[in-house]
């Protein structure tokens, strides 16, 4: 048994996961802002798990934790914007709070374990999982280990800068690969009062606007691009497409194939590469962020997979 707690922006989610992997118990609570809050609530979700499986809490091994921001091997959070956290030592502080030991990642990292114990994978199987939110990240899970790199930022290829012409990213560069493919993004380039804004611009295109058809060819095209230097940067077996922007389903994932297939009809190198075959979509409602924080620094033996998990 373990616990995994994927600290969001609005809510704070809990997941009690069996060695299988399989989703045992589950508890939500909207995130508090600042330190003492976020610490809180996560002390009160799993407090709530508690109540609802008291022996499988009492015996999980581990806890984890996924949150927005920059966190160092020493589970500090050096800054999470959206939640007011700063310098916050939480893997310490939730320990104490929770009496056990407790390890933290960024909340992409910690979602590509979750997603790699999803798919098929042999010994050697590396994957990429690329988190299409409000922004554009992605967690590197190499041999079954996340590769968080010398400074914990590997994978942030959103602010990797693709047209030299493109507006100032809010990280100083211009032109970075986020500003056009993205939930801010869209929100940007197309502004709508709907819901669900991504299906919005899909229908709008279908009707026939121009702005929106270029919206969408260019969100596409883009996130193609992420594949195409995933996959060329660390050649990974598969690269698996989540975040809110990833709802939009197949609509997406045929468009974003589309897009590969004709870069590989132009270059026999990409052809050989086969990208339109190696990307994916995460399954709908599987909670990757929190199950992976509960999978955070398990050994790769022990990871759960399809195959011994019975998903
Ligand atoms: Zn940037």
């Amino acid at each position: 048994m373990r616990i995994g707690i994927d600290i969001g922006g609005t809510k704070t989610h809990a997941v009690l996961v069996g060695d299988n992997g399989a989703v045992i118990a589950e508890s939500r609570k909207p995130t508090g802002f600042g330190a003492d809050e976020v610490i809180t609530t996560a002390a009160a979700v799993v407090a709530e798990l508690a109540e609802a499986e008291p022996e499988g809490v009492a015996a999980a091994r581990s806890v984890g934790v996924g949150i927005p921001g920059a966190v160092d091997d020493l589970g500090r959070v050096r800054h999470a914007v959206n939640l007011g956290l700063e310098g916050l030592d939480l893997g310490a502080r939730l320990g104490a709070a929770l009496g056990r030991p407790v390890r933290v990642a960024n909340d992409v990292n910690a979602a590509a374990l979750g997603v790699y114990s999803l798919v098929e994978h042999g010994p050697s199987h590396s994957m990429a999982y690329l988190n299409l939110g409000t922004g554009l990240a992605a967690g590197l899970v190499l041999d079954g280990r996340l590769w968080r790199g010398s400074r914990g930022v590997a994978g942030e290829i959103g602010h990797i800068p693709v047209d030299p012409d493109g507006p100032v990213c809010p990280c100083g560069q211009r032109g970075c690969l986020e500003l056009s493919a993205s939930g801010s993004a869209v929100a940007r380039l197309w502004p709508s009062d709907d819901p669900k804004p991504v299906r919005a611009l899909y229908l709008s295109a279908d009707d026939g606007d121009a702005q929106a058809i270029a919206v969408r060819d260019k969100l596409e095209t883009n996130v193609a691009a992420a594949v195409r230097i995933l996959v060329l940067t660390v050649d990974v077996d598969r690269v698996v497409i989540g975040g809110g922007v990833s709802s939009l389903g197949d609509r997406l994932l045929e468009g974003v194939r589309g897009v590969l297939t004709r870069w590989a009809d132009a270059s026999p190198f990409l052809r050989m590469q086969d990208l339109p075959s190696r990307v994916d979509l995460l399954p709908r409602g599987f909670p990757a962020a929190a199950v992976g924080a509960a999978l955070i620094g398990v050994e790769p033996q022990h990871l759960p997979t399809p195959e011994n998990g019975g998903r």
